[in-house]
């Protein structure tokens, strides 16, 4: 059992190069590696023949090899690989490019899986860079692992093997026996096994059930508790700061949802009990406004106040935004300061200096801010904003510099209520239901990749009349294992479609912070007309002048996600636009786009997403839009949740302090999965 929890690289196979790899995905130990689940698989239990597939779709075939082409090398740095293959009816070729290692250990007269997409049929049909394996040795659900650069899914199974081989000598159960038993869950070793290595859907489909519960049932404990914690705690209450002058110097006059909201949170500030506030309104309800209005009540009551925000580019632009506020105001002495994890170490040493000494009253950062050397001397205001990146324990944490932890919780997230109270259950929620007036609805279309080229005419009209576009890729590099556009390569490619006066940049998460910053400063300047990203832009991005986002392989993200990055549009007077690009001809696909088509409302879609989705949905996208969740997903496995919810529920009746021997292993698990919740935090975005 100890080798579970012994460093990485003690695990065979492990050297120190790729356990640096696994320490960057917050994969430190055996057990680590084991609670980091496959994204997805590739189902080889129902081969097809190749006769009834259809180009352009990727199938899984069960083939025997007839004859191995010798390679040809078209040019440098490109060489070709082919297999005469047969299904027994018709013969055709696997392709490999530049991947020498698999068409090498194929053998003639050997039977083989195969999975890939389809192609031409002149003479013999031809499959594309195909996924392998031995019929003797083939997984029939092959996993694959969210990734780091330098890191295959193959590698990783190799090494989830034999780290599940620890698991096999010992009883390893986190769960107490009368729950598993009352809700049908397999064990814990079981799941393990079956969720990396599944010989059926039914095996994964059970081992999914059981983590996914168990997951939830964590995130629910660890949230009561919390509010156990703030319940018992109490608040010197704030005297009400009349904040009616800066109402008069806001550029625009409160919507009337605004305005309710930031009366309840100014009562909540005035209680004596702390504030635990749920504000949750949909992409450019205007959320932020009202956290720097709390923030300002803190400052005219003598407190300090935070806010936490997910990227740094996000902190960048807040603390932009906030000083400009503050100026305007007349405020003089607030001495705001932006925390960054990217600032030097001196940088940093003066800003705690600041904070330390209470001169700096407001405080804007990324997860910097709960960085153990930071002490606040009287922080009367924790707010987080976009809070669904961030997991229970870096609230608990952020909280926990506060005296009284009055915490505002701000969410673009529109989780259907029934959801959202289970999920916070800590929480009182305020919703913002209604839009700042100035806005025309966006237009969207979900269109197929022959569209591009219109596209791209569509951009060039709306840059000539001084308008801005984003163009969001699914991936950073090109990657193999999964064929689909790449910010890096797709830069390149339109850098040469568009006119040189059109300046066109990449912004990812892999780029140094200082870069990322230049970049978006740049494109809020207006300096830079077409922005290819990553999802980095999703969150809380304010550039009103940009009305075009095109959404490439918009079958990758959720449905949820895809409202997020809709959002970073439509945020100025102009009208907007945003095109989703399908990049495969699914009709599920379609389906599931067509409601971001039919509507801008993000709880309409989420409800939507809610009945579409259900526990049968195995192998479905990901709601990415919860990233604090590995396994669970609220939509699809919202039966789940609310099992999990009777479950807790049970439990702290009996045992609040789950102190009774049969659940001392799952207050083992939960204070690991707090811990654990903390390292998630560095998304790679
Ligand atoms: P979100 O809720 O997505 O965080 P923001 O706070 O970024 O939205 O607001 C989006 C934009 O709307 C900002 O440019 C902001 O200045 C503007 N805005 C906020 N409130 C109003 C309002 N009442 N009237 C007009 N514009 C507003
Ligand atoms: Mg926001």
């Amino acid at each position: 059992m100890n080798e579970l929890y012994q460093p990485i690289e003690t695990l065979p196979g492990v050297g120190e190069k790729r356990a640096q790899k696994y320490r960057k995905m917050g994969i430190a130990t055996p057990y680590d590696l084991l609670m980091h689940f496959p994204r997805t698989y590739i189902d080889f239990t129902a081969p097809v023949m190749i006769a009834d597939a259809e180009n352009g779709e990727p199938v899984a075939v069960r083939v025997t090899v007839k004859q191995k082409l010798s390679p040809s090398f078209v040019k440098r740095g490109f060489s070709l690989y082919r297999v005469v293959v047969t299904d027994g009816v018709t013969e055709f070729l696997l392709v490999f490019y530049n991947t020498p290692y698999t068409y090498q250990a194929m053998k003639n007269g050997e039977e083989y899986y195969a999975y890939g997409k389809l192609s031409g049929g002149f003479l013999r049909r031809e499959m594309q860079a195909p996924q392998v394996q031995r019929v003797d040795q083939a997984l029939l659900l092959l996993p694959f692992y969210p990734q780091t650069t330098g890191l295959t899914s193959a590698m990783m199974r190799t090494n989830v093997l034999k780290a599940l081989s620890y698991l096999d000598s010992q009883p390893f159960e986190t769960l107490p026996a009368e729950m598993r038993e009352g809700y049908q869950l397999v064990a814990l070793v079981q799941a393990l096994h079956d969720v990396h290595r599944p010989e059926s859907k039914e095996a994964l489909a059970e081992a999914r059930h059981r983590l996914a519960f168990e997951e939830l049932l964590q995130f629910q404990l660890g949230t009561l508790m919390m509010k156990h914690r703030a319940n018992v705690q109490t608040a010197s209450a704030m005297r009400r700061a009349d904040l009616s002058d800066f109402y008069a110097g806001l550029p625009f006059s409160l919507t009337n949802a605004q305005q309710h909201a930031i009366d309840i949170i100014c009562r909540d500030l005035c209680a004596d009990k702390p504030m635990n506030r749920l504000l949750q309104g949909d992409v450019g309800s205007g959320k932020t406004i009202l956290a720097f209005l709390a923030m300002i009540m803190a400052f005219e009551n003598g407190w300090q106040s935070a806010i936490m925000v997910p990227t740094e580019v996000l902190a960048e632009q807040h603390f932009a935004s906030l000083t400009a506020l503050l100026e305007s105001s007349g405020i003089e002495d607030a001495c705001p300061v932006l925390l960054r994890g990217s600032c030097t170490a001196r940088e940093k040493r003066e800003i705690y200096e600041k904070i330390a000494s209470g001169e700096a009253k407001m405080i804007v950062g990324t997860h910097a801010l709960i960085q153990e050397a930071v002490t606040y001397p009287n922080l009367g205001l924790v707010i987080t904003d976009e809070q669904h990146r961030f997991g229970v324990r870096q609230r608990m944490t952020l909280a926990g510099k506060g005296y009284p932890p009055n915490v505002l919780v701000m969410s673009a997230t529109p989780i259907p209520r029934t959801l959202a109270m289970i999920l916070y259950g800590d929480l009182d929620i305020s919703v913002l239901d209604d839009m700042p007036r100035n806005r025309l609805p966006i237009r969207n279309c979900v269109v197929g990749t022959s569209y591009r080229e219109t596209a791209y005419r569509f951009m060039e009209k709306q840059i000539e009349d001084g308008h801005q576009v984003y163009i969001i890729c699914p991936m950073v590099e090109p990657n193999e294992e999964i064929p689909c556009e790449n910010v890096t390569e797709y830069c390149q490619k339109i850098r040469k479609r568009f006119d040189a006066a059109i300046r066109v940049e990449a912004l990812h998460g892999q780029m140094k912070p200082q870069q990322k910053q230049e970049i978006m400063n740049a494109f809020a300047a207006g300096e830079i007309q077409i922005l290819v990203s990553t999802t980095v832009v999703e969150v809380g991005v304010n550039v009103p002048n940009a009305t075009v986002m095109m959404i490439e392989n918009a079958e990758r993200f959720g449905l949820a996600q895809l409202h997020q990055l809709r959002g970073r549009v439509g945020r100025g007077s102009a009208q907007s636009y945003c095109i989703f690009m399908q990049g495969d001809g699914k009709k599920e696909t379609s389906k599931r786009l067509e409601i971001l088509n039919e509507s801008n409302d993000g709880f309409y879609i989420a409800e939507q997403d809610l009945k579409l989705r259900g526990p049968g949905d195995l192998f479905g996208v990901r709601q990415s839009g919860i990233a604090v969740f590995q396994i669970a997903d609220i939509y699809r496995d919202s039966a789940i949740l609310k099992a999990a919810s009777r479950a807790v529920n049970d439990l702290l009746s009996m045992d609040p302090e789950l102190a009774l021997p049969q659940n001392r292993e799952l207050k083992k698990a939960l204070d690991q999965y707090i811990s654990r919740s903390e390292i998630a935090s560095e998304f790679p975005g």
